[in-house]
């Protein structure tokens, strides 16, 4: 069997420990690439900048960094910087949760998603709580994820992955999961700038409001790895039969 060939990004940022413990992680099995944000970009979602121009640039570890979205930086590596399609996508491993809603805004699930657009199969990992805790373990489950594959599965598919902040040994096992739900967001956070003018800030998401039997949410209070297949199509099929349109 040939080395497999990785490409690495994230939203946090090519310096963030998370894809530090990624790249590590995978770097003695398979062939891998870095190229991520040179800043944290958590929260973009599926942005694409198109009103400039990116630059790659590389740091002396040999990532590259591109100052632009977590897709962009897909993007950029899938058309530009790669010679040849890598065999499989990751991306993080995100400081906090993307369960849920979450999934939505989540550059981190957008950098996996970019490489599924383009037909290759990409894995999202995020640890559930911010700090970098037990960041090891959540490696070494990134690893034993990529390493087993998912034959079962058709040959492109986007995973959506959340770690425990728990000790490798105390990791329960692993769930597939469907997404939960929150409610909605927090109002944002209204305060006075240094001039006395109004500024906002995004106040935090809503508390969970689904964290039932086969959620994300329940999976990882449970201490297990949460695994969620995702699909990018948002057509709602129920409604798409229901819906009339003869107007007059
Ligand atoms: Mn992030």
């Amino acid at each position: 069997m040939s080395f497999m060939k990785i490409l690495i990004s994230n939203d946090d940022g090519y310096l963030a420990p998370g894809i530090v413990a990624l790249a590590d992680a995978l770097a003695p099995i398979a062939e891998i690439t870095v190229v991520a944000p040179d800043s944290n970009r958590s929260g973009a979602s599926n942005a694409l900048t198109l009103d400039r121009p990116l630059t790659v640039q590389r740091a002396s570890n040999g990532y590259y960094f591109v100052n632009g979205t977590p897709s962009d930086c897909v993007h950029v590596a899938l058309t530009a910087i790669l010679k040849e399609k890598p065999d499989l996508i990751v991306s993080g491993i995100n400081q906090g949760q993307n369960m849920g809603d979450d999934t939505l805004y989540s550059g981190t699930v957008a950098a996996a998603t970019e490489g599924f657009l383009f037909g290759i199969p990409a894995i999202a990992f995020s640890q559930v709580d911010k700090g970098w805790s037990c960041l090891d373990a959540a490696a070494k489950i990134a690893r034993d994820l990529v390493e087993r594959g998912f034959p079962e599965l058709p040959t492109t598919y986007l995973l959506n992955v959340n770690v425990p902040n728990l000790l490798y040994g105390d990791i329960k096992g692993f769930r597939k999961t469907r997404l939960g739900k929150r409610h909605m967001s927090e109002p944002v956070i209204h305060m006075l700038d240094p001039h006395g003018r109004d500024i906002y800030w995004i106040g935090p998401p809503g508390a969970v409001k689904d964290a039932g039997d086969g959620t994300d949410f329940d999976a990882t209070s449970k201490g297990y790895v949460s695994v969620t297949p995702l699909q990018i199509d948002l057509t709602n099929h129920v409604q798409l039969h229901e819906i009339q349109l003869d107007l007059p």
